[in-house]
């Protein structure tokens, strides 16, 4: 009997078409002799509605639907994913997919799930959260200034002023792809950088800007993690913002990336490390700064990394010698793995 996978893409979050893509990717790669996929949409709004299954590939330019056709009556509960024996890939970016929400709601339908535990997802999402547990594993990191309480601003602007210099990197604690981030080059930039992240969330991360290369770690395991050689994000641009990593295509990779070896096994130990430290399950990407001097800085975990067939967390693996096809095979025995360990 064939394996069912479930997919969930789409989302409440603003990653929703990175989700998309990711799902896509995986419909056309997997081996239809040993699965069955099942998709559900989340809509913007949560609503999960049930779209298609494939029990082969797919022929070229199909795409996952991405709309109710009649509107709420496509909704289906979303315990309605339920099937004895499936496993649940939630392909799902950000906020309500990347942050434990969708974890605990599969744990309660004891059914196993690809990625990160409520904890390593939650712990990992929430940028601020994230620093603190770094640091107490003596990872480096950026210097930086959090902002929890909104009534605070003035004193936290005062504070980066004081341990910062500029440009600062302005954050919503709980987002990726760029969404809400900016640069701040001045002092003068700073409150308007923050009213942008509140838009996203009320916890704000203000970071030390480096000027740095960016290089990026895959993590693939459980209790028993392996790490690849690390690729490089090489961009013409200041930023990588949303706009050139999925507009403008204006990114290139490099992998592996050029760098000193022991700037390499240094990168993968803080890599290793830090993904234990943050309870890491099933996979991450972890994105490093490095400095001119070869200094590093992790800048953060993604629990649930772009997972389209020209991301960069794929091809690393790829580059190691594991077929993206073979890694998602890979994500489904640890899913199942984690899924008993908890039983
Ligand atoms: P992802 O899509 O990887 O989840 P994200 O939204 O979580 O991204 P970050 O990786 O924290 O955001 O920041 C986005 C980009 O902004 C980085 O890839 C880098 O180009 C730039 N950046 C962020 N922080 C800094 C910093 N402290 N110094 C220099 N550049 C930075
Ligand atoms: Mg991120
Ligand atoms: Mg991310
Ligand atoms: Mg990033």
């Amino acid at each position: 009997t064939k394996q069912v996978l479930i997919l969930l893409y789409g989302g409440r979050s603003a990653e929703r078409e990175v989700s998309v893509l990711s799902a896509e990717s995986v419909i056309f790669a997997i081996n239809y002799a040993k699965f069955v996929v099942h998709t559900f949409f989340i809509t913007q709004a949560g609503d999960f509605i049930k779209t298609q299954s494939f029990t082969e590939t797919p022929q070229v330019g199909t795409k996952l639907m991405t709309n109710a056709t009649s509107g709420a009556s496509d909704f289906v509960s979303p315990a309605s994913i339920y099937e004895k024996d499936a496993v649940v890939f939630p392909i799902l970016h950000g906020p309500m997919g990347e942050d434990g929400s969708i974890q605990g709601f599969l744990e309660i339908l004891r059914m196993p799930y690809v990625g990160p535990s409520i904890t390593s997802a939650s712990v990992t999402m929430d940028k601020i959260m994230a620093k603190h547990v770094f640091e107490s594993v003596h990872v480096p990191q950026v210097p930086y200034v959090a902002l929890t309480d909104l009534s605070e601003i003035e004193q936290k602007i005062a504070e980066v002023n004081d341990k910062l210099s500029y440009p600062v990197f302005v954050k919503p604690a709980n987002m990726g792809s760029s969404v809400g981030i900016s640069k701040a080059e001045t002092a003068a930039d700073l409150p308007s950088a923050i009213d942008e992240a509140i838009k996203f969330d009320n916890r704000i991360l203000i970071e030390q800007g480096v000027n740095a290369r960016e290089i990026e770690v895959a993590i693939l395991g459980n209790s028993d993690v392996s790490s690849t050689l690390p690729g490089e994000v090489v961009k013409d641009v200041a930023f990588y913002d949303y706009q050139s990593k999925y507009i403008d295509n204006q990114i290139t990779m490099a992998i592996p990336a050029e760098i000193p070896d022991e700037t390499i096994a240094k990168m993968r130990e803080f890599a290793e490390i830090a993904y234990r430290a943050v309870a890491g399950t099933g996979l991450s990407r972890c994105d490093f700064f490095m400095t001119p001097d070869n200094q590093l800085y992790l800048n953060e975990i993604n629990a649930i990394p772009g997972f389209t067939q020209f991301s960069m967390y794929p091809l690393l693996w790829e580059n190691m010698g594991l077929t993206y096809g073979d890694l998602i095979e890979k994500l489904v025995v640890l899913a199942v793995a984690a899924f008993d360990s908890r039983e």
